[in-house]
């Protein structure tokens, strides 16, 4: 045999075995992928998608394991956003309202963590995390030192200025932290609200859902119309006379029940 045949031989031996393993690669059937571990960020955004569509209820604290993906959430910029979308929704329906002359167009808002925010305290309580302390946020309050909820205070003074009558509704006790909740909305820029509602006696040991509930029912007595309504509790906008269209705003942190 010459040596071009023998090159011809091994060129040939090489084609078939090439065939041969492609074969056997194409035919092979890839086997199931064991699907990977479920992450603590994929946990923790079933969490909060359970905890904003009110799926989680009387829910305590945040689990410890969603304690950065929290952090995250609420100091890296998704808050800020989610709320600007939700104020774009906001804005849209209320700029086709027909105003009415008689001044009884009206719209609710919560206080807070929907015009002022508590994200400063509530860091000191691994943003939830940690349980309620009535003593420890009572103390903050008093500090009269919460700023405006991003986004919400423009929100809050187009609704005033295109002539709706503003009422901010809170679960603040009127008696101790009255005072020091209107200055801390004035020092905010909220200016120019209707009325702002704070919890009295009448109302000590009720759930947030029939004390809000009474405070608009008298409101609609009154004759107002409540064509919005923004919180970022489920038990701002539950009950009797919730208005036209509610805005749920997100707050992974706590629950009020
Ligand atoms: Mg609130």
């Amino acid at each position: 045999m010459n040596i071009r045949a023998m090159m011809k031989r091994t060129h040939e031996a090489f084609v078939l075995l090439f065939l041969a393993l492609l074969s056997k690669a194409t035919s092979v059937k890839p086997c199931p992928r064991p699907s990977p571990p479920q992450s603590d960020s994929s946990f923790c955004l079933s969490w909060r998608l359970a905890v904003e569509t009110n799926t989680m209820r009387g829910w305590r604290t945040v689990p410890i394991q969603c304690f950065r993906y929290v952090e995250t959430y609420m100091i890296g910029g998704q808050y800020e956003r989610d709320i600007d979308f939700i104020v774009g929704q906001v804005l849209s329906y209320a700029i086709g309202i027909a105003l009415s002359d008689d001044g009884m167009d009206a719209w609710i808002l919560d206080v807070d963590d929907t015009c002022i925010s508590n994200l400063f305290y509530y860091k000191s309580k691994r943003y939830g995390c940690d349980p309620f302390d009535s003593s420890g946020f009572k103390a903050w309050a008093m500090t009269g030192g919460c700023p405006a909820v991003p986004g919400m205070l423009g929100l809050f003074s187009k609704l005033v200025n295109s002539g709706f009558k503003v009422f901010m509704v809170t679960g603040r006790d009127e008696a101790t932290l009255g005072q020091i909740t209107t200055a801390n909305l004035h020092d905010q820029g909220f200016v120019g609200y209707e009325r702002l509602i704070l919890r009295t006696p009448v109302y000590k040991g009720q759930s947030a859902v029939v004390y809000k509930s009474n405070v608009r029912r008298q409101l609609v007595e009154q004759g107002y119309r409540i064509w919005g309504n923004i919180g970022d509790q489920w038990t701002d906008l539950q009950g009797d006379c919730v208005g036209n269209r509610t805005f749920k705003l997100p707050n992974p942190m706590y629950f009020v029940p």
